[in-house]
């Protein structure tokens, strides 16, 4: 049940382990549970979770691995517990306990279970007054997050300035930044000079890299 891999529900604790969890968040989890757990929190449910946020910190600090960090969950922490206690206060005004679970009509009718609203084993939404649903659910690998490790080398050509030159016997790929083949030019006849642009041409077309701006050189379209 509490199987944290790259999500993390407040829903899947109980208000005493997402106290624990916001006090001991940045913790290792030898130290945070070291001397025992207090009532009600289930050290099965709060371990996995903190062993998976060291890891992730860790892993973001020597791999570059895009981990949101701690921020987002302790503002995940906060808003569950602040709309819960919102929750209760409001139930002794007869709204319901979990308002996430039911929707409301243009009237202010609620409707149990309806489209959009919480399944009713969790309160994965908070909700505003105007019917907006704000999930609590925290990504904790952002893969959106540009690379710091991975992109496009500063002086990486303009696509226009690709070609492939041949000048003194010398094929060479400007993208590759290579030669592709050559010859001897004080030797070599037409025909044999031809074999060797073909051969510039069956690299742009054939090259695995820059696909794109290869089989643009070739005046071929990518699909
Ligand atoms: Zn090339």
């Amino acid at each position: 049940m509490h199987a944290i891999v790259d999500t993390f529900e407040p829903a899947d604790f109980n208000l005493y382990e997402l106290k624990f969890l916001r006090e001991h968040l940045k913790e290792s989890p030898a130290v945070a549970l070291h001397g025992g757990v207090p009532q009600h929190v289930n050290v099965d449910a709060v371990k996995p979770a903190l062993e998976r946020f060291r890891e992730l910190d860790e892993l973001s600090k020597v791999r570059n691995v895009p981990w949101v960090g701690y921020e987002p969950i302790e503002a995940s922490i906060d808003r569950f517990i602040a709309y819960q206690d919102k929750c209760l206060a409001m139930q002794k005004f007869g709204e319901p306990r979990h308002p996430s679970q039911h929707i409301w009509d243009s009237t202010g009718s609620m409707i149990d279970q309806g489209i959009g609203s919480d399944a009713s084993e969790k309160v994965r939404n908070e909700l505003l007054e105007d019917g907006t649903r704000i999930p609590f659910a925290v990504k904790l690998i952002d893969s959106k997050r540009r690379s710091k490790v991975w992109g496009q080398p500063k002086t990486a050509r303009k696509t226009a300035d690709d070609k492939i030159t041949h000048e003194n016997g010398i094929v060479f790929c400007t993208i590759c930044d290579k030669t592709i083949t050559s010859y001897d030019v004080t030797t070599a006849s037409s025909r044999i000079k031809n074999k060797h642009i073909k051969l510039g041409r069956d690299h742009c077309m054939a090259s695995k890299f820059e696909e794109a701006r290869h089989r643009a050189i070739a005046n071929v379209p990518v699909a």
